[in-house]
């Protein structure tokens, strides 16, 4: 399952991309070049606004209920429209949703803090915006979040 979250959603974007999930962030406010890239692409919208309603069989639109930031991926998960077990954690750049592929070691070198190039064996890089990834570089809160989550998924 893909996604096109809307403007109010850009940290929910990013938690589903750390899961895995194909993921765009739409900062437009129209409406309508929102859900024609959502078609063009057979993604699933998903909106904090009332406003956005199907118009065509195709559309499919989910309307994130929850306020709290924080707490919108737990509403997905509770509302079963995704799972903890469809797609491979950390397998995208989080800033711009591109899959990583993993990089000879030594291609690291330099790149990453020293004390990091020597504690970790595999590195990937996102090859749309270059950005170097480690097992372990998300943050520690968000190797705690996939955590709880796993006790309601
Ligand atoms: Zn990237």
């Amino acid at each position: 399952m893909k996604f096109i979250a809307d403007r109010m959603l850009g940290k929910l974007a990013r938690e589903l991309r750390m899961l895995g999930y194909d993921t765009v962030y739409y900062r437009g406010e129209n409406a309508y070049s929102l859900m024609k890239s959502a078609r063009g692409d057979d993604r699933v919208i998903l909106t904090r606004s009332g406003q956005i309603t199907p118009e065509r069989p195709e559309d499919r639109i989910v309307k994130i209920m929850e306020d709290k930031p924080s707490l919108q991926l737990r509403e997905l998960i509770e509302r079963k429209i995704i799972s903890l077990h469809e797609e491979p954690f950390f397998s995208r750049c989080l800033l711009c949703n591109t899959l990583l592929v993993e990089i000879p070691r030594d291609e690291a070198e330099g790149k990453v803090p020293d004390f990091i190039f020597y504690q970790r064996k595999k590195f990937f890089r996102c090859p749309q915006c270059s950005r170097i990834y480690w097992q372990g570089s998300h943050q520690d809160h968000m190797q705690k979040k996939i955590e709880e989550l796993k006790n309601i998924g």
